[in-house]
């Protein structure tokens, strides 16, 4: 497929953040101006991450301060996925949520009841709060062998100095202690976000693509999902190392601004 054929078929593209569309706090080359075009021509465009440790106002007045966001593009995390899954398949149900304090508040403002001592479901997500209290109590409960959840499998998180523990370390310390793991993931490379997100924007996924750098997340969500997708060698992935998976993506591009040559 041409660069040409997949915008025509492409009505929504998923756009991941880091390697993708700006790395730390700088747009990748004339990522403004490429994202203005995609906009001129119809597209809609929904900034997507894994990270639940951060609210979608958050992301919003990142990709704002440097200039990617426009009011008719959209945020779209594994924590709102995370949300419209607990309201589609355990609605009513009473949550406990590993979180931080603006996830918890988002899950709250949401309608979702969270509840630290009796919890029909538990959820784990990117806790950059976390404390042993928290950790005893997450751990008791899946002892207890109550509905284990979590909102993205990442293991590490990318920082300025160096890779942190993500959701997916926090998943290998509770298996290690409590033997469980999670019945669902929610986030990239999973189904559950595709589906949300299907439902949020009321786009098919056959016609959404997703823009990514890393071929175990970004692009094996498009093949799991059934989207179209571009792996961008602008982050983590080199021409070379893409060959090592499985996956194939609908198109390789040095960068996305490379879409319009
Ligand atoms: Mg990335």
């Amino acid at each position: 497929m041409t660069a040409k054929q997949l915008r025509d078929a492409a009505e929504l593209f998923l756009l991941d953040l880091d390697g993708t569309v700006y790395l730390g706090e700088t747009p990748i080359g004339d990522m403004r101006r490429t994202l203005g075009r995609l906009r001129e021509a119809g597209k809609k465009l929904v900034f997507l991450t894994n990270n639940s440790s951060k609210t979608e106002e958050e992301y919003r007045a990142k990709l704002c301060r440097i200039g990617l966001m426009d009011g008719r593009d959209a945020v779209y995390t594994s924590g709102m996925a995370a949300i419209e899954f607990l309201q589609t398949h355990h609605a009513g149900k009473r949550v406990y949520l590993l979180g931080t304090r603006a996830l918890r508040a988002a899950f709250a403002a949401a309608g979702i009841w969270l509840d630290e001592d009796d919890p029909d479901v538990c959820m784990l997500a990117y806790d950059v709060e976390l404390t042993f209290e928290k950790i005893e109590k997450f751990n008791r409960f899946l002892a207890e062998g109550r509905p284990y959840f979590a909102t993205h499998p990442d293991d590490v998180c990318p920082t300025p100095y160096g890779s942190m523990p993500d959701a997916g370390s926090f998943m290998a310390m509770f298996e290690r202690s409590s033997g469980r793991l999670p019945s669902q993931i929610i986030g990239k490379p999973y189904t559950a976000m595709g589906e949300a997100i299907e439902r949020r924007f009321q786009v098919p996924r056959a016609h959404m693509c997703m823009v990514g750098d890393r071929m175990h997340t970004d692009i094996r969500f498009a093949n799991n999902n059934g989207m179209l997708s571009v792996l961008v060698l602008s982050g983590e992935t080199t021409r070379e190392s893409m060959k090592k998976f499985p996956d194939r993506p609908t198109l390789v591009l040095q960068d996305l601004n490379k879409i319009w040559e």
